[in-house]
């Protein structure tokens, strides 16, 4: 069955009054438009929300009713598209070929925690004022201990109509689950890195028709604002889109915050591409190389699992974001220049909802994409970093100078002083940087799907004052064997220094 798309040609309205009907059944309207070169579409970016359908003659874009009536202003000819509500009839549910409903959907993320108690926790994140949940299950041995391991975050749907990404999701958390100690690959996974999977990150929009099915799902949340303009941007800062920050985008911003991520994935739909950083601006990636390498890896895996002419759209199968077109308030570059965590955006199918009898296909397609680039977590360079004197780890930063630009730089992280860092193949000189420590610069070299370990201890200022401290007080410090001074006194002086490092001194007097 195919979704039928009705268009509707409307001449220019000057008269907000009267588009006051394109929103009385949904606060979101659809529409396509011509442009006339990137820079005009760039600029039409910021007034409204332009669709991964935009193609280089033709631009899909959604707005709410302030967004449009700015719209409108420009004076450019629009065609309204009326989505027909699509309803699949699915004869039998199996195989993953159905959209759970929304109480499925959370009985089945608490039936992986309870089925997998030792390896699946399940996390409510936050829940929205409708009552429905964001809920994120994290996949690890040891689940919940920090340990030594990168951790990978893959999270769907924040465009409530983009739903392949929902499926597979779920889908990935069960394949992963029932592979452990049964599929080495599977297995390799889950002992080595903190894996994070949230299937619906905006349950609103894809439950705007009631909680029975996603047949009327809406690409903005409740509030009718795009998730995806929502976050701070590199280049235009808080609140690009002037709205304040959603329940939705402060959970996410909250949990990146409380997990260091290292990679993470965005998945939504209505192309088939992967697109990687930057969306706001046209300035390459200090690892452009890196993102080009795993991003035809994601797409090449994916058209050779499938039929032809699967994933292999723009520049067959990958694109620069901003190449295609401009996004601000995304969360893609909220997560690379904030989080220092490698996200990329994942654009699953033409569909924005699939057939769901197509779903089995694009999992085919899909998975063994989905299960190397978690894979790429694991390799690049990496190590613990410590205090070198007292052994215990440091958040540094970790940085290649003269090839570091715009935070692609990273951290290590506490409680562990792991730090990961994602290199196309070749060699890098890497500096460790933290107040009150002596920095230090290491030479390394980096292979494709190889990992390079350089665990690196820091000299602290401070112990080079007690030591020297030490050593010129030394030949005036008289005491006896068990340490009692004797004919002279001593005294300790605690200081702090401007680093704010509190130094012991001995005074003899
Ligand atoms: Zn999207």
């Amino acid at each position: 069955m195919k979704k039928i798309l009705l268009l509707l040609f409307f001449p220019i309205l000057s008269f907000s009054q009267s588009i006051d009907y394109l929103f009385y059944e949904k606060g979101e309207i659809y529409f396509s438009f011509l442009y006339k070169n990137k820079i005009h579409l760039n600029m039409i970016s910021d007034i409204v929300s332009i669709d991964h359908k935009t193609n280089s003659d033709l631009a899909y874009a959604y707005a709410n009713k302030n967004e449009f009536l700015k719209f409108l202003a420009l004076e450019i000819e629009y065609k309204i598209i009326i989505k027909k509500p699509i309803n699949y009839i699915n004869n039998s549910k199996n195989n993953w070929n159905y959209y759970p409903t929304y109480q499925q959907y959370t009985n089945m993320m608490q039936a992986f925690a309870d089925s997998f108690p030792n390896i699946c926790k399940l996390h409510h994140l936050g829940t929205l004022s409708s009552g429905r949940e964001i809920l994120i299950v994290q996949i690890s041995n040891n689940v919940g201990v920090k340990e030594n391991k990168p951790s990978f975050l893959y999270t769907s749907s924040m465009h409530g109509d983009e739903l392949a990404g929902y499926i597979l999701s779920l889908r990935l958390i069960d394949h992963i689950l029932n592979g452990y100690a049964n599929i080495l690959k599977l297995t390799e996974l889950v002992d080595n890195i903190d894996i994070w999977i949230n299937p619906l990150a905006n349950p609103d929009g894809a439950y705007y028709g009631g909680n029975q099915d996603v047949w009327s799902a809406t690409r903005y949340n409740a509030n009718w604002i795009d998730l995806n303009r929502n976050y701070p941007d590199p280049q235009d800062g808080p609140h690009p889109d002037g709205n304040a920050y959603q329940n939705e985008t402060n959970i996410f911003m909250g949990l990146a915050d409380t997990v260091n991520f290292t990679i993470s994935a965005n998945m939504h739909g209505g192309a088939e591409v992967c697109n990687y950083p930057w969306d706001t601006w046209s300035n390459l990636a200090a690892d452009d190389n890196w993102w080009e390498y795993v991003s035809h890896e994601y797409a090449d895996s994916c058209q050779t699992n499938s039929g032809n002419g699967y994933f292999n759209y723009l520049n067959d199968g990958i694109t620069n974001g901003n190449d295609w077109y401009e996004v601000d308030g995304g969360r893609q570059d909220y997560m690379n220049y904030f989080k220092y965590c490698r996200e990329f955006t994942l654009e699953l199918s033409d569909e924005k909802i699939p057939n769901p009898n197509d779903l089995p296909d694009l999992w085919d397609a899909n998975y063994p994409s989905l299960i190397n680039y978690m894979k790429q977590t694991l390799y690049g360079l990496r190590g613990i970093v410590t205090d070198s004197i007292t052994g215990n780890p440091l958040k540094v930063k970790v940085e290649i100078l003269s090839h570091d630009i715009d935070s692609s730089h990273v951290y290590s992280n506490l409680p562990i002083g792991n730090y990961h860092r994602h290199l196309y193949q070749g060699n890098y000189n890497i500096t460790f940087s933290k107040n009150g420590y002596y920095p230090k610069t290491i030479n390394a070299s980096i292979l494709s799907k190889n990992t390079t370990i350089e665990d690196v201890k820091l000299v602290p200022f401070s112990t080079t004052q007690v030591e020297e401290i030490y050593l010129l007080n030394n030949t005036n410090i008289t005491s006896d064997i068990l340490g009692r001074s004797s004919n002279k006194k001593s005294k300790v002086q605690l200081i702090k220094t401007k680093n704010g490092i509190i130094t012991k001194q001995i005074k003899i007097q």
